[in-house]
């Protein structure tokens, strides 16, 4: 699949953004603060209906104004589709493909498969549990409607949970409404261990071959889900912990806590890899997201790196470069020397600057 073009209204620091795509590489630089991520958000948003930045949808909308819009037409093969999004101050979101409206996000499933690689997904292996959690989460809802629907509705669950805790305690006749919320938790927190290892173990293999070429065979890559509790005893251990989540005001037990082990030659990467280990696996489970999408979808996702090459050394650089051989690419970057030492074969490139958007010819000096 590839996207043909964006256009956005009053969205972030832009009043009205239209630009055509190029099939192959495509660049966005500029200086800092100008708008060269934002339209990166677009295209992530119409992907996934929200932002990777975990914005809320109003902070989206142009400062001052009420409402904002969203538009990208997607080949997917030789049909071409349209993405709206339209959204509002005081008000909920609203999508339609094709110009009709769709009810939940997962109904926007498999027009629009992007993969994302920015500063902070070099950081995964590094950083604390909760931002593999939301790593692993991002990409199997991208290749499992099933899972988002269940991980919304797990999450909305907790949620009431948690709040029902704090009040038990002004309000002890709560304390029998509590089963109802365990039994649904449990339920939907099963689904998401299972599907969590499932995935877990495939991209493990899809990683392990991926980091042997990356590492020139010096490293094996294993990965391994670390659970705080089995999917089998999770009902049993939330009736358990109790007492202990009434008293802590939160649920202790459950999915929402997990990680995973990332390991090179046996060691775990998260604690005694080196930075330059560590952003070699994370620049493998990148890769293996690629080849995931491809493989569940039968489709080229599109690729948005942001500001990520001018952060890998050359061999880094070289084997990601070779992925996007035929897959959509959209880059963006401060100067041009982040591009240039690359040879990239670039199919437009796009100067940004302050909200507004200026096709290059590529044969222009800098
Ligand atoms: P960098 O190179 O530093 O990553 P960038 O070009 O990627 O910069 P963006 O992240 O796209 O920059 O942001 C551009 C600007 O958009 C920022 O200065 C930010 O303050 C502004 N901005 C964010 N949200 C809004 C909004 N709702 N309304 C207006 N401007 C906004
Ligand atoms: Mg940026």
């Amino acid at each position: 699949m590839w996207i043909k073009s964006v256009e956005g209204k009053n969205f972030r620091n832009y009043k009205a953004l239209s630009i055509e795509l190029d099939k192959g590489i495509n660049l966005l630089y500029g200086d800092n603060a100008q708008g060269k991520t934002n339209i990166l958000e677009i295209i992530y948003i119409c992907s996934t209906s929200r932002s990777h930045r975990g914005s809320k949808d109003k902070e989206l909308i142009l400062f001052g104004e009420e409402e904002a819009h969203l538009r990208l037409f997607v080949y997917k093969r030789k049909d071409l589709h349209k993405i709206d999004i339209h959204y509002k101050k005081n008000g909920k979101k609203g999508i339609a493909i094709d110009g009709v409206p769709v009810k939940k996000a997962s109904e926007m499933f498999g027009y629009l498969n992007v993969v994302m690689f920015s500063p902070d997904d070099l950081a995964v292996v590094k950083n604390g549990p909760a931002e593999r959690r939301r790593f692993l989460d991002k990409e199997i809802c991208q290749i499992d409607p099933v899972y988002m629907d269940d991980l919304v509705k797990y999450n909305k669950i907790l949620d009431h949970r948690n709040r029902l805790l704090k009040e038990i305690p002004f309000r002890s006749s709560l304390l029998d409404t509590l089963d109802v919320w365990d039994e649904q938790l449990a339920a939907y927190g099963n689904r998401i261990i299972e599907k969590r290892k499932e995935f877990i173990v495939n991209t493990g293999v899809m990683c392990r071959g991926i980091h042997e070429t990356l590492t020139s065979g010096k490293e094996k890559m294993e990965l391994e889900y670390e659970e705080n509790v089995s999917s089998e005893d999770l009902r049993e251990k939330l009736k358990e912990s109790r007492e202990r989540d009434i008293h802590t005001a939160q649920t202790n037990r459950g999915p929402h806590r997990d990680d995973f082990i990332i390991k090179a030659n046996g060691i775990d990467l998260r604690t005694f890899g080196s930075q330059g280990q560590q952003r070699s696996a994370a620049v493998s489970l990148k890769l293996s997201e690629i080849k995931m999408i491809k493989d569940v979808t039968g489709e080229d996702p599109v690729l948005l790196l942001d500001d990520v090459l001018s952060e890998l050394d050359g061999s880094r650089q070289e084997s990601l470069l070779k992925e996007i051989n035929n897959i959509q690419t959209v880059i963006t970057g401060t100067g041009m020397d982040d591009f240039i030492k690359n040879n990239l074969s670039i199919g437009k490139k796009y100067f940004v600057k302050e909200g507004t958007v200026r096709e290059m010819s590529l044969d222009m000096e800098e």
